[in-house]
């Protein structure tokens, strides 16, 4: 036995730290124990000193009892897939602790019997697009696909345009999506052009319905044609609408973006979107529109299978009801704030010794929505050296690399989290150990 595995601590003489005992309760066994063992390892490899080991335990914790970490967003993506799309603002967090514990999310507290499920988040939905007879959640956007397909075209036809044959991401592509439950995919029109002719020659008895989606993650241009819902409404079938990013009214940033309550006024039949785009809530499928076909996808078996869970009711009501999201922050941030805010954020670092600059940059809408928007934004320059150390600090900070540089886009990052990202910043430049989100 070396020298210094013998001066390793003892597992329970760590665990006797009053940091680690308190963090057990806090966090469990198995998740303190993995900290503590890391640290003995350091020790037992030389690269920790024994007296540090519980220190270093501490330092290694991690802030709650789930391997996910909270990250800063400044990659310039306003709805990042990859860091979780919407962030949810501080009222859906709140709700979210709410209705964690017991809720009367079914119950009645008024009569003491059963309610129905979730209906004051129905509510909120409801009562901010009018112009829906009736609304209905699911899971996600997918589920929303899968729950309209199997309802209304299952070993009927389902006809949309190759136009609109989008793979989402991760592999998935809507068309195997939609065919796995046993509806058939009937194609019309051609990759570039799709007319309203196109449509009428292919409904007749085996139609279930019409779809249109929503092209949310690419563009076409050229010669190029597609049919709007005002025409597809002329036809003798039902016509859902897959709007995909979850925008309820137009927005003024995002005009080319599609929206539940212009597509209902246009006369589509029902609306499909996600609430964890651009609406900025938790993860969730919207289904709005006509009330027999809301009510036959809501009273289908499967309806039970992609139900959503109390606390994405709880996020969404409060999305719904509560102040502005971070989505919409960001996007209706001001270019002048934006710069303002860059300036102030380089001045300081540079005064602390890191070779910091502002610069102009355009921020994007990201996966959810809007793949041609462009939102002019700022952004501090780093070092491309810092990307690494900031991504192992905690919490996380995640830029983009651009020219030899990395750049913090603060469109993305809440003006609230401007100390957060200059403490980031600062860590990573010291070459610091990753440290704990203080309290
Ligand atoms: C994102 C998207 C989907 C998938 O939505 P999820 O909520 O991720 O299931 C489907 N259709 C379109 C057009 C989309 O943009």
């Amino acid at each position: 036995m070396t020298d210094a595995r013998r001066r390793v601590p003892r597992t329970d003489a760590l665990l006797t730290d009053p940091r680690l005992a308190t963090a057990v309760g806090r966090l469990g066994r198995s998740l303190v124990r993995g900290a503590v063992a890391d640290a003995q390892e350091r020790v037992r490899r030389g690269a920790l000193a024994p007296e540090r080991a519980a220190d270093a335990a501490v330092a290694a914790l991690p802030p709650t009892a789930t391997a996910l970490l909270p990250v800063l967003n400044a990659t310039g993506v306003v709805v990042h897939t990859n860091l979780g799309r919407a962030p949810l603002s501080e009222a859906a967090r709140e709700a979210l602790l709410a209705a964690s514990g017991a809720t009367d999310v079914e119950f009645d507290l008024a009569t003491g019997r059963r309610a129905r499920r979730g209906t004051s988040a129905l509510a909120a939905l409801a009562e901010a697009v009018p112009g829906a007879e009736a609304v209905h959640l699911t899971n996600n956007n997918a589920a929303a696909l899968v729950l309209a397909a199997t309802a209304l075209a299952r070993g009927r036809e389902i006809v949309l345009s190759r136009g609109e044959m989008v793979e989402i991401g991760d592999g998935f592509r809507l068309p195997d999506l939609l065919a796995s439950t046993g509806a058939r995919l009937r194609e019309v029109g051609t990759t570039n052009r799709t007319h309203l002719a196109d449509y009428r020659d292919a409904i007749g008895r085996e139609t279930g319905f019409v779809l249109k989606i929503h092209p949310s993650n690419f563009a076409t241009t050229g010669f190029v044609s597609s049919v709007p819902v005002t025409q597809l409404a002329t036809l003798d079938a039902p016509v859902v609408h897959d709007i995909g990013s979850g925008l309820l009214r137009p927005h003024p940033a995002l005009p080319g973006e599609p929206d539940a309550a212009t597509s209902l006024a246009e006369g589509a039949d029902l609306v499909t979107a996600s609430a964890d785009k651009l609406l900025g809530g938790p993860q969730a499928g919207l289904l709005l529109g006509r009330r027999d076909l809301v009510t036959r996808l809501a009273t289908h078996p499967l309806a039970r299978a992609l139900r959503v869970d109390k606390l994405t009711l709880a996020a969404l009501e409060a999305t719904l009801r509560g102040p502005d999201s971070p989505v919409e922050r960001a996007l209706t941030a001001r270019p002048t704030d934006l710069a303002a805010r860059a300036s102030r954020l380089a001045d300081t670092l540079r005064a602390r010794g890191v070779d910091a600059l502002p610069l102009p940059t355009e921020a994007r809408v990201g996966g959810g929505g809007a793949p041609e928007a462009v939102l002019p934004s700022a952004a501090v320059a780093l070092p491309a050296a810092l990307a690494a150390p900031l991504r192992a600090g905690r919490p996380a900070l995640v830029g983009r690399l651009h020219a030899d540089r990395l750049l913090l886009d603060l469109r993305t990052v809440p003006e609230e989290d401007d100390d957060a990202l200059l403490n980031a910043v600062l860590a990573a430049h010291a070459g610091d150990e990753p440290r704990p989100e203080g309290p």
